[in-house]
């Protein structure tokens, strides 16, 4: 019994620790997986936000183009500045426009088509100072890209001059300068794109970056000054517009939430594997037991029986054989065959049991419904046993409740029940010898109680004393003949009759066992 079950629970721990390691292994991988799922988020995010930047270059880039197209074409059609200004005029980011040889002579035009020589000053003296980079620009050109280039000192309440090298050969000047305004920009070009970006999946918003000020969001103001400020970690500056940010959001949660959310609910998840896991693992463990400790039981009432029918057996086959030799007084033969009949009845006893009991588990034993007084069942069991509990030396009091009402049930089943009770109240007594018996009503029920002051049940067993061949290990318990099956039978027969069979005990001081019978209830045929 216990190899077989070392090596089962040995079994268990080895496939408990599979799994259960497994989401072990998981729950520490968890943040692992989260700070994973973080970087995707903002790897998401930043492409967006680099779209964006791509697109504003994209645009300006293309502005470029179509200066240096309407410059080519003025210098056809003569015009001085209509082609310019009618492209000024579609654009209304770019507040001047600005044209330079590098050899010295330069123009500005607004949209108006009025020079500005304030700002004409302003650019000359951008480009004397940046001489290197626009050399480094015409260099970029040749090589066939045209690189734009944001020359000034950053002034964000100024609009900002950006710098490209224009078609070699097409015009006499070399250089061109968009002057942009950027809070424009950002609001009338990027705006747009922002938004067919954005949809309802994100809320993207530029900002000044020295004052932190809102520039454009694609949702309402009082939702953008609803956003976590903690989530301006996912922004980045616009390539060309120096001095302005641009940041995205989730609407709702910020990528903290969104990722400890789903933290938590894998965690929970994790967590509720691991319960149950654990539950059926402990609970196939215990039945599995159960099931090794019932087999070595049955194992051990097939010798008990063949022990108690061996005895009876003998005794009768030796005065049989005796009074076959037929050299025994009459006198004698009277008593050995009084021996042989008493042996029979026992084994008959024995046999009629087993019998009773496999009747009682199979489900086929009929019971009888009929009215019954406890108290009378009780006192005609009692006057039976009462020679026979003297005679063991016990003192039996009982305590009868006189006002019972009658029950319904199957009176011979019940004695039986009764009389189990008062045979494990012997079996199980050591040195006080006290049974009191007693009934009583309680609630619906009437009861039936036998209380001893033997030898008592652990806690543990309480339950387990119940079931089929289970016989409690306390103490000397299996120095006591039985078979384990009584209280199989008792609680079978309550059962029968929609009663209960409770138990009461304290390990050395004593059991307490009483059986429930329902008041006015018919049992079932
Ligand atoms: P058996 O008495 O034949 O072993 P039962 O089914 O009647 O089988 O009882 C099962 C077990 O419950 C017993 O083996 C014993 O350990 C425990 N038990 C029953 N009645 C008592 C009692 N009155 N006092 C102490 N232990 C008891």
């Amino acid at each position: 019994m216990r190899n077989p079950l070392k090596r089962i629970t040995a079994i268990f721990i080895v496939v408990a620790i599979l799994p259960i390691g497994f989401i072990l292994h998981e729950l520490n991988t968890l943040s692992e997986n989260e700070k994973i799922v973080k970087e995707i988020y903002q790897n998401q995010l930043d492409a967006i936000l680099y779209s964006i930047n791509q697109y504003s270059d994209d645009v300006i880039n293309s502005w470029a183009n179509r200066f240096n197209i309407a410059l080519i074409e003025e210098k056809y059609s003569g015009d001085s500045t209509r082609q310019i200004t009618s492209v000024l005029n579609q654009i209304v980011a770019v507040q001047h426009i600005y044209f330079n040889d590098l050899n010295g002579a330069s123009i500005v035009y607004n949209a108006e088509g009025i020079k500005a020589p304030d700002a004409q000053i302003r650019l000359d003296n951008v480009v004397k100072q940046n001489r290197d980079r626009i050399d480094r620009l015409i260099t970029y050109k040749r090589a066939g890209f045209r690189k734009m280039e944001l020359m000034d000192t950053i002034n964000t309440d100024r609009p900002v001059p950006v710098f490209f090298v224009l078609d070699s050969g097409s015009t006499t000047y070399r250089l061109g300068a968009m002057v942009i305004d950027l809070p424009v920009f950002i609001e009338s070009t990027l705006g747009p794109k922002m938004q067919a970006i954005a949809q309802d999946k994100f809320i993207i918003t530029a900002f000044r970056t020295d004052t932190d000020s809102l520039i454009f969001s694609t949702v309402s103001a009082d939702e953008t000054a609803a956003l976590p400020a903690n989530d301006q970690s996912q922004k980045k500056s616009f390539w060309l517009l120096p001095g302005y940010y641009v940041s995205i959001a989730l609407p709702g949660a910020t990528i903290n939430d969104l990722v400890r959310e789903r933290m938590i609910t894998s965690l929970v998840i994790l967590g509720l594997l691991i319960a149950i896991l654990g539950l059926g693992i402990w609970f196939l463990y215990k039945n599995i037991r159960r099931e090794m400790y019932l087999a070595q039981a049955k194992s051990e009432f097939v010798s008990n029986v063949s022990h108690e029918i061996r005895t009876p057996l003998s005794l009768i086959s030796m005065y049989a054989e005796t009074l076959e030799m037929n050299r025994v007084s009459e006198e004698k033969k009277k008593e050995y065959h009084t021996v042989i009949a008493k042996e029979a009845a026992r084994l008959s006893g024995i046999v009629n049991r087993i019998l009773n009991f496999s009747q009682i588990q199979a489900n086929k034993k009929q019971y009888e419904s009929k009215p019954i007084q406890l108290n009378d069942l009780v006192d005609e069991v009692l006057k039976s046993y009462f020679f026979h509990l003297k005679d063991k030396g016990f003192t039996c009091k009982l305590d009868k409740d006189e006002t019972l009402e009658m029950i319904r049930g199957d009176r011979e089943s019940i004695a039986e029940a009764f009389i189990n009770l008062i045979d494990n109240a012997m079996k199980y007594s050591r040195d006080k010898k006290n049974i009191l018996i007693a009934t009583g009503r309680d609630g619906k029920f009437n009861f039936i109680e036998v209380k001893d002051e033997g030898i008592g049940i652990l806690k543990k067993h309480q339950e387990e004393i119940f079931d089929q061949f289970y016989r409690a290990p306390t103490g000397d318990v299996h120095d006591t003949k039985g078979s384990g099956l009584g209280l199989t039978l008792v609680r079978k027969t309550m059962d029968a009759h929609r009663g209960k069979v409770k138990v009461d005990s304290i390990p050395g001081r004593g059991s307490t066992f009483r059986l429930y019978f329902p008041i006015k209830k018919d049992i079932a045929p």
